[in-house]
Order: structure tokens, then C-alpha cells, then sequence
């Protein structure tokens, strides 16, 4: 373990169990090693992660490490047919309808004016082919295209014509899949590339079985922040107890960043501040970790709102018996409890709906309703500095539909000129969906951009 995520072990130790510190470690996600599928696992936060050990991170990802992958793979994930989209009847061909736009028009500088318009509010609008249960990743690379700051920086990434290692390949493949999909009248791209090149790096992806979008976006992010990465290792972190919290944070990040410094952290990494108070004295200790996602639980109402899941995200919860932490005021383990709150925003914040349990055999398919306007999810009470605003906007969902047992990825993405919302069924590209059919039980994964 890093010296960030051990200062809870240090200053309320938490005893052998070391269910008092918080579940993220630093050291393994600094690791570039080659073939090592599990460097992003140390960079989620999962809400209900001090339940568990510290080897079982964020669910899903911890059975890849177990000795049962094929079960899941094979059986438990296995895509059916792709079922049908509750928008198919929206899908339209998009050769036939741009013609038409463009032979309306009066003069031939109106013409050209409307072309110019026309162009930016279809360029994107491009699916991917499915090239054998590849739903998932395709799901996630146009919630990815429609993210603005990264697709801006990858239509103008000069990559290296040979790159150096398997990251840089998969950022090379990605930048290119991505100036493909928003070059005009284009319509539809064979991600084939980009699958290899991925698959070469993490194994478990080389077959053609369905995987789990969100931990596919992990590992994704994870090699493109890799590829990109100018960070450089210094000495441990070193923090004085006196200072304020927000010092600490700030020093802490500050760390962090000279560590992991590049475009990726800049756009979707945060800081979750996490407290631990003895019920005995009072000390508290605080502790604060890098996220890339927020991973949170459903209440067990069959609908509710997603301030629900992101109260029950940071509530306070009693670590006692057995998860009792060692108070470093009260030199012996007592009762504490344990409360997150959101240091940092990103400037992408990724909220992944803990849909499926641990095991993966069951899946949630309550209905949460989340935010879809501009600015119209708040975050500000979940901020670690009380009484200000942080507002969000919706701008792409990866949906899941369909059971553990077979099930089909698509993506919903707002078009970043037209404002417009589209679905994207691998291949096929819907016309503009009403806001009214973003909020489904299939939401799996919420992508927001700070306002
Ligand atoms: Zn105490």
C-alpha cells in the first residue's frame, strides 16, 4: 500500500483486517507493467467498498482475479442476439435524408451556409460495428466520442507512427477509430483495430464474450492515461496531521498529479474525501483518494431518485466488532464511523449504477431517475466544503439491457452541436430521442460534464 491510502492505517489503524482504511490503493494503479489487466482496479471508489476486504475492489472487477472467469464469461455474460432497441422504430438511414436537406436549399450561399451547419450537427452521428459481442466497448466509445475535450484532443493527436508500447497502441488505434467517426458522411466504422489492440494488452478481452461496460471503461482509461502519461515517481507522500483538511487535500493532489499527470486525470479524475471519527473521543482522521468513477448502490425501492443512490453512497456508516478501527487518541480499537464526501469534481464525473451484485448472477432493474437537463444535477451537497453549487449536465448514458444472462449494450449521447440526443445500436444511429426516453431501468452508466 501507497503511504496516501495508509494514513488511516497510521493514524486510526485499523488492525489486521484493515477494513479502516479506505479500499484504494495507489501503488498497483501506478504500475504501467505490460499485460497486468488489473492496473485501473485501484482507481474506482465504490460505495459500498468498506464492506468489503481490500482485495475486493469494485466487484466486478475482483472475480476477473478469481479462479472463475470462464464461468462469468462464458455463461453469466454471454450476449444473446442484440435484443430490440425500445427506439428501433426511430432508426433512420441516413443517406437518403441528408440529400434531401441539402437539395431545399434556395441559393447557392445559402447552400453552402446550410451544408457547413448541416455537416457539424452530423458529424459523429457514426456507429460501430459489431464484430462479435463487442456491444459493451462499442457502448462505451460513443459515450467516450461524445465526451467534447477528448474527442477535440484526439481529431488533432498527431500520433507516433510507431508506438512504443501497447498503451500508445491502443491510443493510436483510438485516435484514429475516433477521426473516422467524425469525418462527414461516414456513417458507420469496424472498431476491429482498436479490439486488437486492446485485447493485446488485456487478454481477457481477446475472445469474443460480452463484458462488463464499466469495467471496460476502467481498463480503457486507465491505457489511454498510461499512453499519455508524463507523471514522474517521487518521494512518498508526506502530510503534516496539524494542517487543515482542504491543505491536505490540496497537497495531496498536488502529490497525485505530479505523479499521474495527464490529460485523461485532468478530465475524469476527482477526490473523494473519506472521514473516519472514533465514537469514543471523537478524533477523526481523514484520508483522501483519486476517483474515476463513483460507483453507486440502488436502495432497494424500485424507483427512486439518483440522490438516493448518491445519499447512500456517502453515508455515514458504523465500523464496529470485528471492522473496528484502532483509535490513535484512544490507543485501542473502537468503535468509529465512516463517511465519504467529494473533495474535487471532474470535469467529467462518471456515475456507474451498481446494477449488478457482486456475484454477477442477479441484476437490479429498479428505475432511477437521474438528471438529464442542462445543469440540472447538483452536486454541491455531496462536496466536502458545505454550501456551494457544483452543477452537472447529462451528455451520454450506456445502457444495459436485457439479464445477466443475455443482455445488449447500447449508448445514448447528446450531439455536442446540435444538442440533439441520438442512440447508438452499434451500427445504427437513432434519430433525435425526446429527453422523456433517457430515464429507463437499462441506465447503467451516467456521464455528466461539470457546467
Ligand atoms: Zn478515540
Amino acid at each position: 500500500m501507497s503511504s496516501a491510502s495508509n494514513r488511516h492505517a497510521t493514524v486510526l489503524n485499523s488492525g489486521p483486517s484493515n477494513t479502516g482504511s479506505l479500499p484504494l490503493k495507489s501503488s498497483k494503479h501506478y504500475a504501467q507493467a505490460e499485460d497486468t489487466t488489473f492496473t485501473a482496479l485501484s482507481s474506482s471508489v465504490d460505495g459500498d467498498a468498506s464492506k468489503k476486504k481490500i482485495a475486493s475492489i469494485s466487484g466486478g472487477l475482483s472475480e476477473t482475479m478469481d479462479e472463475t472467469p470462464s464461468v462469468r464469461t462464458s455463461s453469466a455474460l454471454r450476449s444473446t442476439l442484440p435484443t430490440a432497441s425500445p427506439t428501433s422504430s426511430r432508426y433512420w438511414d441516413r443517406d437518403t435524408s441528408r440529400s434531401s436537406l441539402i437539395s431545399s436549399s434556395a441559393s447557392h450561399a445559402d447552400e453552402n451556409k446550410k451544408t457547413a451547419v448541416n455537416d457539424e450537427e452530423t458529424e459523429g452521428l457514426c456507429g460501430l460495428k459489431n464484430i462479435g459481442n463487442t456491444c459493451f466497448m462499442n457502448s462505451v466509445i460513443q459515450c467516450l466520442s461524445h465526451t467534447n475535450e477528448l474527442t477535440k484532443f484526439l481529431r488533432n493527436y498527431n500520433a507516433t507512427k510507431s508506438p512504443t508500447s501497447k498503451d500508445q497502441q491502443i491510443l493510436y488505434e483510438f485516435s484514429k477509430l475516433i477521426k473516422e467517426m467524425w469525418t462527414n458522411n461516414v456513417h458507420s466504422v469496424t472498431p476491429m483495430e482498436l479490439k486488437r489492440s486492446f485485447s493485446a494488452k488485456h487478454r481477457m478481452y481477446s475472445d469474443y464474450n460480452q463484458q462488463d461496460a464499466q469495467e471496460f471503461l476502467r481498463f480503457f482509461l486507465d491505457s489511454l492515461h498510461c499512453a499519455l502519461n508524463t507523471g514522474v515517481k517521487g518521494e512518498a507522500l508526506k502530510i503534516d496531521d496539524n494542517l487543515s483538511d482542504n491543505k491536505k487535500a490540496e497537497l495531496t493532489w498536488e502529490w497525485y498529479s505530479r505523479l499521474e499527470n495527464s490529460l485523461i486525470r485532468d478530465l475524469f479524475v476527482g477526490q473523494l474525501k473519506s472521514t473516519l471519527r472514533c465514537t469514543t473521543c471523537g478524533n477523526t482522521s481523514v484520508t483522501f483518494d483519486p476517483f474515476w468513477d463513483l460507483s453507486v448502490p440502488l436502495p432497494s425501492s424500485s424507483r427512486c431518485k439518483l440522490e438516493a443512490c448518491l445519499d447512500l453512497f456517502i453515508r455515514e456508516e458504523v465500523l464496529d466488532g470485528d471492522e473496528m478501527p484502532t483509535c490513535s487518541k484512544c490507543q485501542t480499537r473502537r468503535k468509529c464511523t465512516k463517511s465519504f464526501t467529494i473533495q474535487r469534481f471532474p470535469k467529467y464525473l462518471v456515475i456507474h449504477l451498481k446494477r449488478f451484485s457482486e456475484t454477477r448472477w442477479s441484476k437490479l432493474s429498479n428505475i432511477v431517475e437521474f438528471p438529464t437537463g442542462e445543469r440540472e444535477l447538483n452536486m454541491g451537497p455531496y462536496g466536502a466544503n458545505a454550501n456551494s453549487n457544483m452543477y452537472f449536465s447529462l451528455y451520454a448514458i450506456s445502457n444495459h439491457m436485457g439479464s445477466t444472462a443475455g443482455g445488449h449494450y447500447v449508448a445514448i449521447c447528446k450531439h455536442p452541436v446540435s444538442k440533439k440526443w441520438h442512440e447508438f445500436n452499434d451500427n445504427l444511429v437513432s434519430e433525435s430521442l425526446s429527453e422523456h426516453h433517457l430515464v429507463s431501468s437499462s441506465a447503467y452508466i451516467l456521464f455528466y460534464e461539470r457546467a
